[in-house]
């Protein structure tokens, strides 16, 4: 036995499944060529950021378009950044905006595929039997330095004027340590991290090729990285190698702050003699700063818009969101979309290459309108259970408002659409309320503030000559000959072109005449048919309103 296997029974002498194990129980996968194994590889922090669902979006896709697999593995190793129900977040928000995996963690508590078990802190085994491994071929060994003495060679190089800091070449004390100091220093129960041994050299540059950010060319590493903590659990850079490669992923999308750890990565798969999958780093999601108008990055501190929790609790629809998202993964995806009206978004031939390598910027507004539109092509009955689920969980009272009679919240919400131009007044689920506030007395609220150019007298004449000639039963052909027919008397023209060639002939047109009416029974200026409102409302709703406004119009003479 040589001193480094030896070396390698004393650290994982408990260690008995081997590398050669692992192989075998985690196969190369059947795949159709050209398929890609794609992961989404989230730390369980109770956060779900909107460049994860951006990221996750990316590995589905690229795993559908090819017709491969994509995994959802979760990142426990570092204890400090998790909290207790932080994959939660991260399941809600996947179901929430109907993405799925197709294998790897699917919920709390259940997992899927062969390639399992998908989250790391159950996968030690499989870290430890590489370790050891490396250890017996002399490519890793103990570090024993505190954190002080490391503190203190920082404090070395910095004085020294070393070209960078970090534990490598003649800084790494405890790289040449031989077995019989290992030895005795365990003996005396003395804790130490394992480290990589790194062959790299300070001149020397590694080429690779990112699918996204094309050619790279880095420095090579010649840090001894950590690869097990002192609790024997690995660190990211470890744990990737290894999952990675026993997961048979054949891409790894990720975020581009690991663009400076790929030497080490490389590397590392080296030294164990895994083949190195492609990688693809994406570019951060950006937004405008409201203050300065600068593009700048999502700060979880800032931004609510930064946690996709916030998309669910503001009712954006899912699709929507995907739909947005999807624009802004692959430029040529509205055009698709245009083509390919009503089909399946995973549909879409996802190219990776096509993402931009600079970073996107994410727009509310941009969002805001690509959801009108999709609300907007929605049918009424769709538009209501999807509001009434969401109201369920985030607003009480309209949920309520809205089980008093939910054949009427259906007709409400049916004004003005499923025809070929529907209106687009609804974003988002939260809107609704304040949408349909006016057909409901427990919430409307009353504003009887005219426009300009209407003064209260008129508006009182208006509202007395239209509570004479209202019936709640007329059709819509007949209701505005009804309103046309007050015109006139009062001094208005029910000819919008006539008013516009002479308007100091008249106090105004139609149009000013049914917006005093549409005040005085919504308080608003704008609304969908009005027509359709006052049926809603009911014959005795609407005389009670047009009586109230008429005394308020009164009030104000
Ligand atoms: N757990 C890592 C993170 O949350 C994943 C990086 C990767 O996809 O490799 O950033």
């Amino acid at each position: 036995m040589t001193d480094n296997e030896k070396l390698a029974e004393l650290l994982f002498g408990d260690t008995d499944k081997t590398v050669e194990y692992f192989e075998e129980k985690y196969p190369p996968r059947q795949l159709p060529e050209g398929a890609r194994v794609t992961r989404f590889a989230p730390s369980p922090t109770g956060y779900l950021h909107i460049g994860g669902l951006f990221g996750a979006l990316t590995d589905i896709l690229t795993a559908k378009a090819s017709g491969g697999v994509s995994v959802l593995r979760i990142e426990d190793t570092d204890k400090k950044r998790e909290v207790g129900d932080g994959l939660e977040a991260i399941i809600d928000g996947f179901e929430a905006f109907g993405l799925g995996f197709d294998e790897g963690v699917t919920g709390i508590g259940s997992q899927k595929g062969d390639y399992g078990p998908y989250i790391q802190s159950e996968r030690l085994e499989i870290y430890w039997a590489v370790a050891k491994r490396l250890v017996s071929e002399g490519k890793a060994y103990p570090c024993f330095c505190s954190a002080e003495e490391l503190d203190g060679l920082r404090a070395q190089q910095e004085k020294e004027g070393a070209a960078f800091g970090g534990y490598y070449g003649k800084w790494a004390k405890c790289r040449n340590l031989t077995y019989a100091q290992i030895e005795e220093k365990i003996k005396n129960g003395e804790q130490y991290v394992l480290r990589f041994r790194s062959e790299g050299s300070e001149d020397k540059r590694i080429v690779f090729d990112d699918i996204i950010k094309s050619k790279i060319e880095v420095p090579e590493n010649v840090i001894d990285e950590v690869l097990l903590k002192s609790n024997k659990i690995p660190t990211y850079h470890f744990a990737h190698v290894c999952d990675d490669h026993f997961m048979r992923t054949t891409h790894v999308i990720r975020g581009e702050e690991w663009l400076s750890s790929i030497a080490k990565h490389i590397q590392m798969f080296k030294a164990c003699g895994f083949r190195l999958p492609k990688y693809a780093h994406t570019p951060q999601i950006m937004k405008i700063d409201d203050e300065d108008g600068a593009k700048r990055k999502f700060s979880k501190r800032k931004d609510p818009e930064a946690a996709v929790s916030y998309f669910v609790k503001e009712g954006y629809p899912k699709e929507a969101l995907i739909e947005y998202l999807m624009g802004l993964l692959n430029s040529n995806f509205e055009d698709w979309r245009r083509a390919n009206p009503s089909a399946d978004v995973f549909t879409f031939p996802f190219n990776l290459k096509k993402m931009s390598a600079s970073g996107c910027l994410f727009d509310l507004v941009k969002l805001a309108d690509i959801s009108k539109n999709a609300v907007s092509v929605m049918k009424a009955q769709t538009v209501f259970e999807r509001v009434y689920e969401w109201a369920e969980d985030y607003d009480a009272e309209l949920y309520r408002l809205f089980s008093l009679d939910t054949e009427k919240a259906v007709q409400i919400l049916n004004i003005d659409r499923e025809n070929p131009k529907p209106r687009k007044d609804i974003a988002k689920w939260s809107q609704v309320k304040d949408y349909v506030s006016y057909f409901y007395s427990e919430i409307y609220e009353e504003n009887y503030s005219l426009p300009q150019n209407i003064n209260a007298r008129d508006a009182c004449k208006i509202i007395e000559a239209y509570e004479k000639i209202f019936d709640v039963d007329d059709d819509k052909q007949l209701w505005f000959d009804k309103i046309k027919s007050i015109c006139a008397p009062l001094g208005f023209t029910e000819n919008v072109k006539q008013y516009k060639q002479s308007p100091e002939e008249f106090k105004g047109h139609v149009g000013d005449v049914s917006t005093v009416i549409r005040i005085a029974l919504t308080g608003r200026t704008n609304t969908p048919d009005l027509h359709a409102i006052m049926r809603i409302l009911g014959d005795g709703e609407v005389r009670t309103r047009l009586a109230r406004a008429k005394k308020a119009f009164m009030e104000e003479i």
